[in-house]
C-alpha cells in the first residue's frame, strides 16, 4: 500500500493545503495528514480545533476521498512515519521562499530515517500566495475570506474572532 503523510500545523487547513491533499489522494492509496500538536508553535485554534476542521473540510470540499484520514502526531514524523509504515512525506511548495527551509526538514528526516523521501507538491497558482497566517490576519480584521478557506473554516475563525 502506497501511504504518504502530508505534514503541517494547519492553523487553520487553507484551500492551499486541500489542493495538495486532492492531488495527492489521487495519486496515493492513502493519504495520512498529519497534524502537530503540542509543538512550541503558538497556535491560533487548540489541537482537537485543528483536527475537526481539517476533518470537517475535507467532508465538504473533497467528499469522495475515502483514501484520506488525519492524525494527530506528537513529536517526531519520522517515529509516526515507522510506526505507520509511510515512506512518502508530502510537501507543498509555493514559492523559492519555501525552499531552503522545505529541503532542510527533508534532509534532516531522511538523515533520521533514511527510507523517507519528500515529495514536493507545487502549489495552485490560486493559492501561490496562501497561508494560514495571512488567513488568520484577514479574519482578525473582519475581512470575508471567499475562495481561501471552505466555508466551515471561515465560520470557525468569526467565531474565534468573536465576530459571529
Ligand atoms: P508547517 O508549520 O509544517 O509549515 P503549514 O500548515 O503551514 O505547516 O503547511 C503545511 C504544508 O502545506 C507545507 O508543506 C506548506 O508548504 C504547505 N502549504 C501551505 N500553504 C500552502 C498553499 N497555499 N498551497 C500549497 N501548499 C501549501
Amino acid at each position: 500500500m502506497k501511504r504518504a503523510l502530508y505534514p503541517g500545523t494547519f492553523d487553520p487547513i487553507t484551500n492551499g493545503h486541500l489542493d495538495i491533499i486532492d492531488r495527492s489522494a489521487r495519486i496515493f492509496d492513502e493519504v495520512i495528514v498529519t497534524v502537530a500538536v503540542n509543538s512550541s508553535k503558538q497556535t491560533l485554534f487548540t489541537d482537537e480545533e485543528r483536527v475537526d476542521l481539517i476533518e470537517q473540510s475535507i467532508r465538504e470540499v473533497l467528499p469522495d476521498s475515502s483514501n484520506i484520514r488525519v492524525e494527530k502526531v506528537e513529536g517526531l514524523l519520522v517515529d509516526f512515519a515507522r510506526k505507520v509504515g509511510a515512506v512518502t512525506v508530502l510537501r507543498g511548495l509555493r514559492t523559492l521562499g519555501d525552499f531552503e527551509y522545505e529541503m532542510q526538514m527533508a534532509l534532516m528526516n531522511r538523515r533520521l530515517y533514511g527510507e523517507l523521501s519528500t515529495f514536493f507538491v507545487a502549489a495552485d497558482e490560486r493559492y501561490i500566495h496562501l497561508n494560514s497566517s495571512i488567513v488568520r490576519e484577514l479574519a482578525r480584521y473582519g475581512a470575508t475570506l471567499p475562495d481561501l478557506v471552505p466555508d466551515c473554516v471561515a465560520r470557525a475563525l468569526r467565531e474565534k474572532m468573536g465576530r459571529d
